[in-house]
């Protein structure tokens, strides 16, 4: 369970959107199968929203420890079977939570790229 300090507000519209550490959230809920995933409440905008959300594990149902196998699976270049076979889900999982993973890292990698510096 990590510290409420590493997240932050997902509305767009709230003055402390992507502000990490700014102290305005608390867990107001518990949900998911094993009400095991935290709703987060934004004390400056008033909104609710999960943990999960703008991460890749938003809306996905596999159990943690298990999501986070798969994707350490395809990091160290294990095809889709392979990761199949070796995790213990459906090979079409296995595509489609590294289609979730990779749109994020594509965004996550834009974004860094977009703060660069130009001359180094
Ligand atoms: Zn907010």
């Amino acid at each position: 369970m990590q510290d409420l300090s590493k997240f932050c507000c997902q509305n767009k519209k709230c003055p402390d959107y992507g502000k990490r550490g700014a102290n305005n959230l608390t867990v107001c809920s518990w949900y998911g199968k094993n009400n095991h995933i935290r709703l987060l409440y934004c004390r400056t905008c008033k909104k609710r929203f999960s943990e999960r959300k703008g991460t890749p594990l938003f809306g996905l149902r596999l159990p943690e420890e298990k999501m986070i196998s798969l994707l350490d699976h395809i990091a160290e270049s294990c095809g889709v079977r392979k990761t199949s076979r070796l995790v213990g889900v459906h090979p079409d999982t296995v595509t489609r939570y590294n289609l979730a993973a990779g749109k994020h890292a594509k965004a996550l990698h834009d974004e860094l790229v977009a703060f660069s510096p130009k001359n180094q």
